[in-house]
């Protein structure tokens, strides 16, 4: 029997009453044996996370001033759920030994960490778990890096004796045994490596949402949720802005072969999305419909050049490009004719250098014509079944030209996994409904 790796998100452990839903998750399947928890999160949309309280105690204990309320509010918060959980089990040691240590060394890093571990300690109780500190197995180079095969390897040693433990997410220790935490949300990522050490059937990933939307939920009501997407697709759609998941989390599950479930702590019915490898063998019942996902994203400017005969001059755009370099510029796409090209770039990064990179471009390239055009948005249709079906440009633009959408820019790129599009930003959310009912709700 292989096991699954189940990782609660911040919102899915923020009260007694998530605890309980917890517990209830993982006593429903038994091969559920290694959790991974965040520090308690949200309970209500102007609540702390205890995650920022502690860095908020370990600022006041850098500046030399005194915490012991701060530090008061997250004792409460565990306190809170112990008692209501009615566990027999104090933290006041921890609380104790973790105020000296902010006080003796007021470490960021060890100050985020002790969310998650005093997290993990509760939750080990309740459900009557091991508890395995994280500290001891996820290592970091003393830069900062993780040192993944070390990892793993103590992941195994530590693991292989217990039938099941409860590893607190986000934190590990350098090999100068320091601690040292993930970038916010890395709770995700001890939860794939757990995961690839022990060869997990499945790494299921519980958070607030059943999942991925097709698009998002701010510009298409109710919009359908993502069954199976690949670990491309999603790479596609996470650079457009979708975040659900941790990026650095992909790699090690992906490279071990192990899908990940996204589910719903509050909806544990829903079968949320899977995200799996490339070549996975779709069976029939879950091709629905022919694209994944629509994303947007604002905030791009185009530089439009324009030059008779560009098409025979050779370099032109290495010289268009080196001006880019040198302004330390990079691009995301760029579209050209014979006499024109069109590159888009970031509207924040340009600015700086605005006036700077059309000046070069002129001596560089010595343009007809050049203009700067901002208030551009790309919109990305991702789908890896786009490239097997005939037709699904010609209905994204129809999409378009019925919305009265002016297109200024297309670019499929050569794994035809997806078509990105120019729009003006004012013109996105409608662009973005218009390619929702054509692809999803027609197909329905
Ligand atoms: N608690 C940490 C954070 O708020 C890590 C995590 O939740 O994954 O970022």
């Amino acid at each position: 029997m292989s096991d699954k790796v189940v990782k609660f998100g911040g919102s899915s452990l923020a009260s007694a009453e998530q605890f309980r839903k917890v517990a209830a998750i993982i006593n429903g399947d038994p091969k559920r044996k290694y959790v991974v928890p965040s520090a308690p999160g949200k309970r209500f949309s102007d609540d702390i996370k205890v995650t920022d309280m502690l860095y908020k105690c370990c600022e006041l204990a850098g500046s030399g001033v005194d915490f012991t309320d701060d530090f008061q509010l997250i004792k409460d918060r565990y306190n809170g759920i112990i008692s209501e959980l009615g566990i027999d089990m104090s933290l006041d040691e921890e609380f104790d030994s973790i105020t000296k240590e902010l006080k003796a060394r007021p470490s960021k890093d060890f100050a985020a960490s002790r969310g998650e571990y005093l997290n993990g300690k509760v939750l080990a109780k309740y459900l009557g778990f091991n508890f395995v500190d994280a500290a001891d197995v996820i290592v970091f180079d003393t830069k900062g890096s993780l040192l993944l095969d070390e990892t793993v390897k103590a992941v195994r040693e530590r693991l292989s004796s217990l039938d099941n433990a409860v590893i607190p997410g986000f934190y590990g220790k350098t090999t100068e045994g320091y601690i040292k935490t993930f970038s916010r949300g890395g709770s995700d990522v001890t939860g794939s490596i757990i995961a690839n050490a022990v060869r997990a059937e499945i790494y299921e990933n519980w958070t607030d949402v059943s999942g991925f939307l097709v698009a998002d939920p701010r510009i298409v009501e109710n919009p359908d949720v993502i069954e199976v997407i690949t670990y491309r697709e999603l790479r596609e759609l996470a650079y457009m802005g979708a975040s659900v998941l941790h990026e650095d989390a992909i790699f090690p599950v992906r490279s071990a072969g192990i899908p990940i479930n996204i589910r719903n702590t509050n909806r544990p019915e829903d079968a949320g999305t899977m995200i799996v490898s490339d070549d996975y063998n779709f069976s029939r019942e879950s091709i629905k419909h022919t694209i994944t996902g629509i994303a947007g994203k604002k905030g791009f400017s185009t530089i439009n050049i324009e030059k008779a005969m560009m098409n025979n001059e050779t370099g032109f755009g290495m010289k268009v490009l080196q001006v880019l370099f040198n302004n330390g510029l990079s691009f995301e796409h760029m579209p050209s004719g014979i006499d024109t090209m069109s590159i888009t770039v970031s509207s924040d990064k340009l600015d700086p250098v605005r006036d700077k990179v059309i000046a070069e471009l002129r001596k560089a390239v010595a343009p007809d014509h050049i203009e700067i055009e901002d208030g551009i948005a790309l919109l990305a249709v991702v789908g890896r079944r786009m490239k097997n079906t005939r037709g699904t440009v010609a209905r994204i633009f129809a999409s378009m030209a019925h919305a009265r959408v002016n297109v200024k820019m297309i670019d499929q790129g050569s794994s035809e996994l997806n078509v990105i599009i120019g729009v003006s930003e004012n013109d996105l959310p409608e662009a973005i409904r218009r390619i929702y009912d054509m692809f999803i709700n027609s197909e329905k």
